[in-house]
């Protein structure tokens, strides 16, 4: 079997500064497989990441623990997402943050909120915070479960509900997190009951934040594990796909198991699925992870994350 020790990085197109591209437009690379374990309620490598109480900025603050027995599973290398000035290798096995396809670089760190505050509602891009901070934005489905998410990550209730007051449903709020960086939410798409007229505009909206908002890291899709995939969803990644946008995929609503409720299926075959439907849109597959709210799965690697392509992209 072959192993890449080197991840080749590609030129920069569109969006300069973001991993997405820098990943997206790199070549496939070799498979390399990965044995890593799967438990019926989460996916997890045989090396997981989890952040330590202290607040230190170094990467010794993230300890290694071993994982009970489960039954293992081969990752090929390329549905993996593997940051750029990572190195993959047999005598370098990557550490793949739990429940998800991604790899920890040694640009994870940072990654506990001590603040978070609501700062301003916009109609347009322009309008938005221009101090030039990071910013994650999360979109989704109404009713997806974003604005529990938001909660679930800042672990304040009702903050995020700021955005679900008459009149917000329709902006980009910014929250700042740490008065350093910020996580947007978009307004859902797919609501039932709004009007066509509406719909239309909330994609034009959220279209030209997305192709014009240069401190947009990257944006969190949001998609419902536990049921199949709508059309409208896989409409949304292929937009970004085929745009270039910055994406991770966050499977919500991961602790729902009732294949009966949820159209026959658990939510990791829901999570196969969807990434199968979006494959042809992408080159190499994005990163994704998966989550609950109820639970708090997901919390702590999805701040890793986030961490990771924060301090990528103030690097470069
Ligand atoms: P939003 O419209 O996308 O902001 O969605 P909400 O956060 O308001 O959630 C919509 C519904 O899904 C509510 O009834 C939530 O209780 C439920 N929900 C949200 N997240 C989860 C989750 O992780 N697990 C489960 N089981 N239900 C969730």
């Amino acid at each position: 079997m072959a192993f890449l020790t080197h991840f080749p990085v590609a030129p920069i197109h569109h969006h300069s500064s973001s991993l997405f591209t820098r990943f997206f437009l790199s070549p496939k690379p070799k498979t390399l497989l990965i044995f890593a374990t799967l438990s019926p309620s989460h996916f997890s490598s045989t090396s997981t990441i989890i952040p330590s109480s202290s607040s230190s900025s170094s990467l010794e603050t993230f300890q290694e623990i071993s994982l009970p027995e489960e039954t293992p599973i081969q990752i090929a290398q390329e549905k993996l997402f593997i940051p750029p000035d990572t190195e993959i290798s047999s005598e370098k096995p990557p550490r793949i943050l739990r429940g998800s396809n991604i790899v920890l670089s040694k640009y994870a760190r940072d990654a506990q909120i001590v603040s978070a505050e609501f700062v301003k509602s916009s109609v347009e891009t322009d309008a938005c915070p221009s101090d030039g901070s990071p910013e994650f934005a999360l979109v989704g489905r109404s009713n997806v479960g974003k604005s529990s998410l938001l909660n679930s990550i800042v672990k304040r209730k009702k903050l995020a509900l700021t955005s679900k007051k008459p009149g917000k449903t329709q902006c980009i709020n910014h929250f700042r997190i740490n008065d350093s960086w910020y996580l947007v939410d978009l307004p859902g798409y797919g609501y039932a009951s709004a009007p066509h007229e509406l719909k239309q505009d909330w994609n034009k909206f959220t279209k030209d934040y997305f192709l014009n908002r240069s401190t947009l890291v990257s944006v969190f899709l949001l998609i419902d594990a536990s049921i199949p995939a709508k059309k409208i969803d896989l409409e949304y990644a292929s937009w970004l796909g085929q745009n270039q946008v910055p994406m991770t995929i966050v499977f919500t609503k991961c602790d729902k198991r009732k294949k009966k409720k949820n159209g026959g299926k658990h939510p990791e075959e829901n999570v196969q699925d969807f990434q199968d439907l979006i494959s042809k849109y992408f080159d190499s597959v994005p990163p994704w992870i998966m989550t609950s709210s109820l639970t708090n799965q997901g919390r702590d690697e999805i701040l890793l994350h986030m961490s990771q392509l924060r301090n990528y992209w103030l690097n470069h």
